[in-house]
């Protein structure tokens, strides 16, 4: 009776490959910026599997290829050979208008320099992905001040950006990125200019998010934070060089 009733639940096969398919699939990716004199290879061979729900640290020396490794992984940039599969979907050959619906519908970006926009209220930063994945008024309102109570930034909803302090405009950044409650996270130093305690803040609220189902991919210069993913990778001359697996969590 149970099998049956699965096999007719598979008749969409395509739904339970993807089911079983990592959230993250990056296969041989090379970057190559070439210049009239120069090549330099950002990345070569670079291979990482994420799984949903993990949350991966990485880190590597400046210049090691985390801001390219970054940029592509959130669709960004294009490379220049290799496979990258987002939650099942190939991304070789997608055109800008593809690309932009699946990082609108899949992604979540707390970027360095929060790259909040100034003549915005927090309110309406936050509200800009919202609106890009097309959801009701309402349902925008309820789900920022939702996310806003949970950065402790309720009070500051119609301030804007440079009315805030440092740590307050990065947890603006935070609750930009999980208001709409992304399968994947990408985030680049989102502890970067803060003091320890908010640090911690923001981590915590990251690992909130962790549990809650977001598959996370954070670059990070601190050991202590790198240290809390369930698995931190380094890259070192555009390759996953070394994988450890934290005892801390997961
Ligand atoms: P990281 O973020 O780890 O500091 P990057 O990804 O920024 O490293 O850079 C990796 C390598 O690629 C470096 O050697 C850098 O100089 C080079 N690179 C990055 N962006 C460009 C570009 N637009 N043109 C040429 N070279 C670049």
């Amino acid at each position: 009776m149970m099998l049956s009733a699965m096999a007719a639940q598979k008749s969409t096969v395509d739904e339970s490959q993807q089911a079983a398919a990592p959230m993250f699939l990056m296969e041989n990716i090379s970057k190559v910026y070439r210049t009239d004199l120069i090549e330099t290879h950002a990345l070569r061979s670079f291979n990482l599997r994420v799984n949903a729900g993990e949350f991966v640290s990485v880190t590597g020396p400046s210049g090691s290829g985390k801001t390219t490794f970054l940029n592509i992984a959130g669709l960004l940039e294009d490379y220049s050979a290799g496979r990258y599969f987002l939650d099942g979907v190939d991304t070789q050959g997608l055109g800008d208008r593809e690309l932009s619906r699946l990082r609108n519908n899949k992604i979540g970006f707390v970027f360095q320099g929060f790259n909040l926009i100034p003549d915005l209220s927090v309110f309406d930063n936050i509200d800009v992905p919202l609106r890009y994945r097309g959801l009701p008024a309402a349902e925008r309102k309820r789900l920022i001040g939702e996310t806003l109570e949970r950065v402790g930034l309720l009070s500051r909803a119609k301030h804007f950006p440079s009315q805030l302090s440092g740590g307050q405009q990065q947890r603006v950044a935070v609750a930009r990125a999980l208001a709409g409650s992304p399968a994947f996270l990408l985030a680049d130093e989102p502890t970067g200019n803060l003091d320890s305690v908010m640090a911690r803040q923001i981590m915590d609220l990251l690992e909130n998010l962790n549990d809650q189902g977001t598959t996370i991919i954070m670059v990070t210069h601190d050991p202590d934070l790198a240290a809390r993913a369930h698995r931190h990778i380094q890259i070192i001359d555009g390759e996953v060089a070394e994988v450890t697996r934290s005892s801390m969590r997961g």
